[in-house]
């Protein structure tokens, strides 16, 4: 779609609210009841778990203080069942898809895009997650058609997204395109003014649903850190700009169209206070807490997501009246519901009507039929991509930590990543979190030929099923330094919560367990060569380790980010080669003390 064909769908409804409403004033309006219920149910950051997931990312603590099984995608569906009513509109904040599991990433996640269509999803802020394969693969998801490398899924032909996707702040970065937008909006010189003061928006920035007799707008907006969290060569003509900026126009458009209900679906959002409950605010003000308190006052409701915590806040807006500010945990399992009023006169939320509730996604209740059956289908349909074999390995390589604290898969892991990465990203040496080595490669269990140290698709998604991108940064020997310090994140003495990064084999060092924290690391050597305090070392890691992620907050201090490939492409392509693969040895660190 061109962008002027964006820009017109994105007004069209915004046009024709504006006459709507005209011709639907009632003559007598003392007659006609003040106010119009609407329900809002949101979900974020799903990331396709059609599948109950496991683990902790399948435990939720609920209202009560209790950790109870959560989420899967027939239950979300009976929870929505039982809370939508027919003033209901379904939305949704962002990393829907992407960083999914191997049922919906196997198929460019359009088992996931195609359930929640037949959840009644409405309108979807775009994630990060959601350029993870590019603009144009986003574009698919969105209008349909079947993937230009790997063809129709067996479900046939794409029939495109059921829902709206929104992202206010995703615009192109050639601003010539502007020209041929803004020629195509002809009588609107309010928004042609508007939006030559703006840009060319990649993605129709806002979309209107009618409930009741009144026109409800949603803004979407996504984080501005998109660059840095997804593959560059995807997103190379957007820019993600700064999100209260965009919302602030959005909201003016919005506006100029008689559109005053207005709700940010953004996905940006902050950290909490762990063990709370859903519906406590215990927030730490971040990211999230900037947006939801600078947006213009005009939006009424700031529905939030990406940091996959669930919190329920209120929150000042620049006019000083109470917004709510919420977020819903992730992976379906949590519904945030939000009950509110709309004044049919003013078109505009009543503020103090809005009611807010997170609800967890319990699996004490039924499993709804048709999902079930549904995500029977896909699991049936993924079991001969789950079994194709990408490799051999002569005994088990487990994720099981030596004394040092590496595994021999945690090695193998993090030589696969310094293979992808030393061609692009110029990489030395590669690190990997322990926490990421999901499951042991086992030599016995293999669906396929049973026995024989096959290892599957399937078996090595498993092990690897987070689809973070590799990344490669410059540290200098210090930050590297601090970087394994803080593999120490106890502090003195408590080894408890010592999380040891797993190296390449070219690179080792020693660490002290009884030294002070702080000087616990020495003699480190890349290739046998002592590494000085003010060397370069372009070290590659997950870009959650990128990001900081387990505290290895030093990692932040890297500079010259390049982005790679997925960390599952990594694995699976090392896998394939030197067959059979013996698990290599776990002496890159010496630990004394
Ligand atoms: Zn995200």
């Amino acid at each position: 779609m061109t962008s002027r064909s964006l820009l017109r769908l994105a007004l069209a409804g915004a046009v024709a609210s504006g006459a709507v409403l005209l011709a639907t004033l009632p003559a007598d309006a003392s007659k006609a009841p003040k106010t119009v219920p609407v329900r809002l149910l949101a979900l974020n950051d799903f990331h396709g778990n059609l599948e109950p997931p496991t683990g902790s990312s399948g435990r939720m603590v609920d209202e009560n203080g209790n950790t109870v099984d959560a989420g899967g995608a027939a239950y979300v569906a009976t929870h929505m069942k039982a809370l939508a009513d027919k003033n209901t509109i379904a939305v949704a904040q962002g990393d829907l898809i992407g960083a999914t599991p191997l049922i919906s990433a196997a198929y460019h996640d359009e088992p996931s895009v195609e359930f929640l269509g037949k959840l009644g999803l409405k309108v979807a802020a775009v994630g990060n997650h959601e350029f993870d394969e590019g603009y144009a693969e986003l574009r698919r998801i969105m209008k349909g058609g079947c993937h230009p490398v790997d063809g129709c899924s067996p479900a046939g032909t794409w029939k495109g997204a059921q829902f709206d996707y929104v992202g206010a702040n995703v615009l192109f970065k050639n601003r010539d395109e502007k020209t041929d937008a803004l020629a195509a909006l002809g009588q609107q010189p309010q928004v042609k003014q508007l939006l030559s003061d703006w840009g060319v928006p990649a993605l129709p920035p806002v979309s209107i649903k009618w409930m009741n007799g009144v026109p409800i707008g949603f803004i979407g907006l996504v984080t501005q850190t998109t660059p840095s969290i997804v593959t560059s060569e995807g997103i190379k003509d957007l820019k993600f700009v700064d999100e209260v900026k965009a919302a602030n126009v959005a909201s003016k458009l919005l506006k100029l169209v008689g559109v005053k209900a207005q709700v940010v679906l953004v996905h940006e959002g902050d950290q909490v206070t762990a063990g709370q409950s859903p519906d406590a605010c215990s927030a730490i003000p971040g990211a999230g807490n900037r947006i939801a308190t600078q947006v213009d006052a005009e939006v009424d409701l700031i529905l939030s997501g990406h940091s996959h915590q669930a919190y329920m806040c209120k929150v000042k807006d620049p006019a000083g009246n109470d917004r709510v500010y919420s977020q819903g945990g992730s992976f379906g399992r949590v519904i945030t519901q939000v009950d509110l009023n709309v004044n049919v006169k003013s078109r505009d939320i009543d503020r103090a009507s809005v009611v807010a509730d997170n609800h967890v996604v319990t699996r004490t209740v039924a499993a709804d039929p048709e999902i079930s059956a549904f995500v029977q289908t896909w699991k049936d349909r993924v079991a001969p991509v789950a079994n194709k074999a990408v490799g051999t390995i002569s005994a088990d390589i487990t994720n099981v930590a030596a004394p040092s604290g590496e595994s021999a898969l945690g090695n193998f892991i993090a030589d696969s990543q310094l293979a992808a990465t030393k061609t692009g990203g110029n990489a030395q040496i590669a690190l990997m979190n322990p926490g990421g080595v999901r499951a042991s490669l086992s030599y016995a269990t293999s669906p396929v030929n049973e026995g024989d140290g096959v290892v599957t698709y399937g078996e090595a998604f498993t092990v690897q099923p987070f689809n973070n991108l590799m990344q490669a940064v410059t540290l200098t020997g210090a930050q590297l330094k601090t970087v394994l310090e803080q593999q120490f994140t106890g502090g003195p003495n408590n080894q408890a919560f010592t999380k040891i990064l797993q190296p390449s084999a070219n690179f080792t060092y020693t660490y002290n367990r009884t030294a002070a924290w702080g000087s616990k690391v020495s003699d480190m050597k890349i290739d046998g060569v002592a590494v000085t305090d003010t060397q370069s070392i372009r070290v590659a890691a997950n870009n959650f380790l990128v990001g900081g992620g387990d505290a290895f907050l030093a990692f932040r201090d890297g500079t010259d980010l390049w982005s790679g490939p997925l960390d599952i492409d990594a694995f699976v392509e090392h896998l394939g080669k030197n067959n059979p693969i013996a698990p290599p040895a776990t002496n890159r660190i010496t630990a004394v003390g």
